[in-house]
């Protein structure tokens, strides 16, 4: 953090502002200049707030240097971090695709769909069973129904299992049968939920809010991993923007900056991102030209059919070509698929 001080302060004011630094336990470094004074405060002052400067006399203006998050953050952790999931693992050269239905809609549909996006070289399989839907007259999600049928399709299928968590006190039911925790975009800022599956040890799928920046984002993960847990992936999934052509849109700088600014695995959803099947392809290969460490794509079987998110679902077969498209695309970045 720096400190700068009005071309008028005085001498007084100035040392006001080095003692300051020094009561909140840091050293201060003085730059004085002939048109004004710089005061850099030295030491890790992510807990230091501005209005701590802002309100004394003299002070023009604080600028800060250091992202507020820490553990998110490549200068604390610069190697990638790789994350074991059942065997599968994230984050290293080999592109994460996550495949499957929105939501888990019955036995029979699910392992249907976990069998074919498995064949098509899928890694883990998605499916919502408590579903954070806009109103409360649409289907909500199958409950633990719906995380018993995903345990199955897991057997099945051999794909590990990712799924929604939408409340603090359902952590150690759905920790029952998942591989790995959701945790949705409206939700992404549920400080509790966070700090709840931050006391767990089981990876952690943080989407980005639609209203929030890529640094509301990277300390909604530092939420996660402050309680110990530093196995998070964060999700790019289309933000709020003025347009309304599409869904939403997929924040492709988002992805390239969050691969500079953190060491977490990053993932696109072109689905939720979009909201339209047939932007799914364009968009996935715009993700992993960027960087990303994987994808999230909706998968159903006859998505005309689906109780959620149909217009956005790839049928099994339009995935196996996608599938097999990228592969050339991850060779292309150095990466494989
Ligand atoms: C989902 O993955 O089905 C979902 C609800 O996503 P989001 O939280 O990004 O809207
Ligand atoms: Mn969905």
């Amino acid at each position: 953090m720096i400190v700068v001080m009005k071309r008028s302060a005085t001498a007084a004011e100035i040392d006001t502002v080095v003692q300051q630094v020094e009561t909140l336990g840091y050293k201060a470094h003085l730059s004085q200049g002939t048109e004004r004074t710089i005061i850099g405060v030295v030491g890790d002052d992510r807990p230091v707030q501005s209005h701590n400067f802002e309100m004394l006399a003299g002070v023009e203006q604080v600028v800060r240097i250091l992202q507020p998050f820490k553990l998110a953050s490549r200068d604390f952790h610069p190697e990638n971090t790789v994350i074991d999931v059942r065997g599968v693992e994230v984050g290293g050269p080999k592109i994460t695709m996550i495949a499957g239905p929105c939501s888990v809609e019955s036995r029979a549909m699910l392992i249907e769909t976990a069998c074919a996006v498995k064949e098509a070289g899928a890694d883990l399989l998605r499916g919502g069973a408590f579903k954070p839907r806009s109103s409360p007259y649409s289907f909500q999600g199958l409950g633990e129904d719906g995380l018993e049928m995903l345990a199955e399709a897991r057997e099945e299928s051999g794909l590990p299992i990712i799924t929604e968590v939408m409340s603090p006190e359902a952590v150690p039911l759905v920790g029952k049968y998942t591989d790995v925790f959701q945790i949705g975009a409206r939700n992404m800022q549920n400080f509790a939920l966070l700090l709840s599956v931050g006391k767990t040890r089981t990876p952690v799928f943080l989407k980005r809010s639609m209203m929030a920046t890529v640094q509301e984002t990277l300390m909604a993960a530092e939420y996660v991993l402050s309680g110990g847990n530093r196995q998070v992936m964060v999700c790019e999934r289309g933000i709020r923007t003025f347009e309304t052509a599409t869904r939403n849109t997929l924040d492709i700088n988002g992805i390239a900056l969050m691969k500079q600014w953190t060491h977490l695995p990053i993932f696109g959803d072109p689905s939720h991102g979009t909201g339209k099947w047939e932007l799914i392809a364009p968009t996935a290969r715009a993700c992993i030209a960027a960087g990303a460490d994987g994808l999230m794509i909706e998968v159903h079987p006859n998505p005309a059919q689906a109780m959620s998110d149909g217009a956005q679902s790839l049928k099994p077969e339009k995935f196996a070509a996608l599938v097999r498209e990228l592969k050339q695309l991850a060779l292309a970045v150095g990466r494989t698929l």
